[in-house]
């Protein structure tokens, strides 16, 4: 691969004349084009394993002619948090995504999370300021689209078409096409339907994808949503003997068919970028922080429903999904009682329950803890958790409503993970790294000059 001008923006886009001792010469100079495709929740490890049994030969012939490296997923792991990092470039603290759903503590209630409370410019804003344009195709919460120099098909959750996409004319586009933003988990029960939908979500995708692709874009972002929904639903059968294990690999056959098709059609000279959000394990048990917190007396819910709203008075603490936890702080929650000055007491007697929590099996539940204020920088730091879990493999945290026990077995055969995600780049050895560290490495590949907003590292 060239390295003209990397990290740099002095090679523009029009022919440049250099004198030397020989004369001067001529060339073109190029144009720095940049595409990701983004599997989520795929983990390097399970590509390989993949690549071992002769799978997904239209990604492994590509893999060979790159580096991948592990990339650590944000806290929480999930693809909301890890989305909205890479699409601004900045941590949970300064955009102020820490999971699908937050909560008002003033007045305890809990609404969905949209593209309009990731609270720091993204990567296409960027991009617009220094003149490029971007295509970006089903990054999750980047509904409703908003305008942007360039084409937006929105990721999930996205309820209407309608407001899916930009500009206009590409929404009706997907309308006509059928387009499935993701497949509806709900269906994962029956298993036929789901893979059904799996396989339109793909067409449906491959079609708009290839379209946009024809388009005069810089930076070129294609994400892939199903390979998460695979495995959440049917890791486990895909990875034994089970009895959805043909339908699991057929589905992946197929992402592989459609990274490929892509990669053919970019335009000559694109530097390519493969990567996931977060790892993914089997999982044996489900753990509802709320039951956990109602045992140790520090919860209590009272009224119907879900949410923030059932925690009553008097109560210490409660947690929503995954893993997030917070006081009942004086000032702070309706019903806050305690104070400041004592928070940290309680977070270390949390912190000391948590970690000693088995599972039916007797193996420990959680894996690490964190407090919110050593792990969150920047201006919306004070909207996270005053303290997360992360749990042990095999283990998924939920912040339940239902008022059943801690424990149950798990109701889905995959769970994420902070660690295994993969960062692959065409002809580069990159660095291992974090998904923070992504939008600064594409930018390197841009060749234009970093936002000073940007956290991250550059992992060529
Ligand atoms: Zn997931």
């Amino acid at each position: 691969m060239t390295n003209w001008g990397r990290g740099s923006g002095f090679w523009g886009a029009h022919p440049i004349g250099i004198m030397t001792r020989y004369g001067v010469f001529m060339f073109q100079r190029r144009k720095k084009r940049v595409c990701v495709i983004s599997l989520d929740g795929v983990p390097g490890a399970l590509l390989r394993e993949a690549f071992r049994e002769e799978r997904l030969a239209p990604l492994r012939s590509l893999w060979q002619a790159g580096g991948a490296v592990e990339l650590t997923s944000t806290l929480p792991p999930i693809s909301s948090v890890a989305w909205a990092t890479y699409s601004t470039g900045v941590g949970p603290g300064g955009h102020g995504v820490f999971g699908f759903v937050e909560r008002n503590p003033q007045e305890m209630s809990q609404h969905i999370l949209t593209s309009r409370d990731v609270a720091a410019p993204k990567l296409w804003e960027h991009a617009a300021q220094q003149g490029k344009r971007a295509a970006v195709v089903n990054i999750p919460l980047t509904y409703p689209a908003d305008p942007l120099s360039g084409w937006l098909v929105a990721g999930f959750p996205a309820p209407e078409l309608s407001r899916a996409a930009y500009p206009p004319d590409l929404a009706s586009r997907l309308a006509q096409e059928g387009y499935l933003v993701d497949p509806d988990p709900g269906t994962a029960g029956e298993p036929p339907e789901f893979f059904s939908q799996i396989e339109r979500a793909l067409a449906t995708r491959r079609r708009v994808a290839l379209e946009l692709l024809r388009k005069p874009w810089d930076l070129f972002h294609l994400h892939i949503m199903v390979t998460d929904r695979l495995n959440h639903f049917f890791l486990s059968d895909g990875l034994t003997d089970g009895r959805w294990r043909e339908e699991f690999w057929a589905a992946y056959e197929a992402v592989a068919e459609l990274v490929a098709e892509v990669v053919a059609a970019l335009p000559p000279g694109t530097e390519l970028v493969l990567m996931s959000d977060h790892g993914f394990a089997p999982l044996r048990w489900e753990l509802d922080l709320n039951a956990f917190l109602r045992e140790l007396g520090w919860l209590e819910l009272s009224g119907e429903g879900e949410g923030p709203a059932r925690v009553a008075p008097g109560s210490t603490a409660y947690s929503l999904t995954p893993g997030r936890i917070y006081l009942l702080m004086q000032g702070r929650e309706r019903d806050g009682w305690i104070e400041p000055g004592r928070a940290r007491d309680y977070l270390e007697r949390l912190s000391e329950a948590l970690l000693s929590l088995s599972t039916p099996e007797g193996e420990p539940a959680i894996q690490r803890v964190f407090l919110g204020r050593d792990i969150y920088r920047g201006p919306k730091a004070e909207l996270g958790p005053d303290l997360l879990a992360l749990p042990a493999s095999g283990v998924e945290l939920r912040g339940g409503w239902s008022g059943e026990g801690p424990f149950r077995p798990a109701r889905r055969q995959g769970g994420h993970t902070l660690t295994g995600a993969f960062l692959w780049i065409r002809g580069e050895r990159p660095r291992a790294g974090e998904v923070l560290d992504v939008p600064a490495t594409v930018w390197a590949l841009l060749g234009l000059p970093r936002p000073p907003e940007f956290e991250g590292k550059v992992l060529i």
